[in-house]
């Protein structure tokens, strides 16, 4: 809370305004950056769209207890990377949240969303946890993430993963390969675990301390160490696949099979055990070398058991998250930025009678989707000019007091020297379509 008194907290101190800042890991996105968002995020909803998965949304808060329960206890995400607080007026213990699957889920109990049968969602939207600010690892950060709820079949894991490999190409984006896993059933899980302690306990000397707690309280979770130095024991740790019965083999061969059809490739990571702890059977991480450590823009799997955890009946389910940020940062390094859209005219008006009249031209020709700048703040012919040049518009529309008693328009085509041209208002949009359509024809660098 703000202690108003002494403005302390607001940055003020004896009179001296300091420069406030936003919070470290948290980005602002300007507006060039922000047209490459919007182009990714166009090519994210048709892409969903195109295999049936319908948007959602869920609050930006949630009772902590959402997330102990869902990602578990014993994670990074919720030991250590969480912003919970307890809301002041009513006692209430609340965390913005770290990953939205868990708010889908606790949403689809809450209100028996899956009451008319299985249901594919998708969202997105900023997600907060307290890390170590990086490249590609921040605190507010943004997810794109797809939820099949209440399907028990390979199929869908399939069609999740089919759906990753077509987004990549259709972003241009190559070099990010699948590894793929199975977690197997709890019995199975019980059983490895079983054997991992074990080994672990064998080996408890190579271990750091986040590993010697976790060989406590949830084993599996120190296969998912980073821990360089730890790393050639983990390799040696007895593997979950080789305790997985029938039925989890078939699915996962299943799985394996149907994208092997649709000619996606994979490595099987035996390692690969999931950040999160509501996972089994299928598990997958979308990799690359091209973003240093943090080369995974994407994860997700099969979480049978997190509807029941919420508090719901028994529900099949599985889904991925990928991170935005990581993402775009390829897409830079891959070059495939979008054109950023120019406007099609830079709108210039000078006198009483012509800056009324620029309202209603400047209307006009958005009637007829044409993208208009209208010069601001007055200002002398040649600077407007200025400004029209430097705005990128192909064409100057030029309005001043005799134009406005005419009911005419000047058009200057900006790339071609020609003289203006006087032309009626009305007959303006189809003049000015001409002129870009052919300014379209010719090719432009930076489109792709
Ligand atoms: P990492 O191992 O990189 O910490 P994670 O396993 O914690 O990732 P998930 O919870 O599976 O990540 O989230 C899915 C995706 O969201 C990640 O693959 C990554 O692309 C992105 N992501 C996760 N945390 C961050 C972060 N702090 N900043 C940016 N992107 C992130
Ligand atoms: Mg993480």
């Amino acid at each position: 809370m703000t202690d108003s008194a002494t403005g302390r907290d607001e940055g003020i101190s004896e009179g001296r305004i300091e420069t406030l800042r936003a919070v470290r890991g948290m980005n602002d996105i300007f507006p060039d950056e922000a047209e490459v968002w919007l182009s990714f995020e166009a090519i994210v909803r048709d892409w969903l769209a195109r295999y049936g998965y319908r948007n959602m949304r869920t609050p930006l808060l949630e009772h902590t207890a959402l997330f102990r329960r869902s990602i578990g206890a014993v994670t990074d995400i919720v030991e250590k990377e969480m912003y919970s607080f307890t809301d002041a007026l009513n006692d209430e213990h609340l965390s913005l949240r770290p990953e939205a699957t868990a708010s889908t889920v606790r949403a689809a109990v809450e209100h028996s969303f899956l009451y008319g049968g299985p249901q594919r969602v998708w969202y997105t939207g900023p997600m907060f946890r307290h890390e170590k600010p990086q490249r590609g690892r921040y605190r507010q950060f943004h997810q794109v993430g797809a939820e099949a709820l209440g399907f028990a079949g390979p199929d869908v894991d399939a069609e999740l993963l089919v759906m990753c490999a077509r987004l990549w190409s259709e972003l241009g984006l190559t070099d990010i390969r699948l590894q793929l896993n199975s977690l197997g059933n709890l019995a199975e899980r019980r059983a490895h675990r079983a054997a991992l302690v074990r080994f672990l306990t064998d080996h408890v000397a190579d271990l750091d301390a986040d590993s010697r707690r976790r060989l406590e309280t949830n084993p599996l979770r120190v296969l998912d160490s980073k821990n360089p130095a730890m790393q050639s024991m983990i390799e040696a740790a007895p593997r979950l696949l080789d305790f997985l019965g029938d039925e989890s083999l078939r699915h996962f061969d299943a799985v394996r099979a149907m994208i092997t059809e649709a000619g996606v490739a994979y490595d099987v990571n035996p390692r690969l055990v999931r950040g999160l702890d509501y996972y089994n059977l299928t598990v997958f991480e979308w990799v690359t070398d091209r973003l240093g450590a943090q080369g995974t823009v994407c994860g997700g799997g099969r979480y049978d058991g997190l509807f029941e955890h919420i508090g719901g009946k028994p529900t099949p389910a599985a889904g991925f998250a990928m991170g935005v940020e990581r993402l775009i940062d390829l897409m830079r390094g891959a070059d495939r930025l979008p054109a950023v859209r120019l406007p099609d005219v830079y709108l210039v008006h000078m006198g009483e009678r012509a800056d009324r009249f620029a309202i209603r031209v400047g209307e006009a020709l958005r009637d007829a989707r044409l993208a208009v700048l209208t010069h601001a703040g007055g200002g002398r012919f040649r600077d407007q000019m200025k400004r029209a040049d430097a705005s990128g518009a192909r064409v100057a529309v030029i309005v001043g007091d005799d134009e406005a008693d005419a009911g005419q328009v000047s058009v200057k085509d900006l790339r071609s020297g020609e003289p203006q041209t006087a032309v009626a208002l009305v007959d303006a949009p189809g003049f000015i379509r001409r002129l870009t359509a052919q300014a379209q024809s010719t090719p432009q660098t930076g489109t792709t």
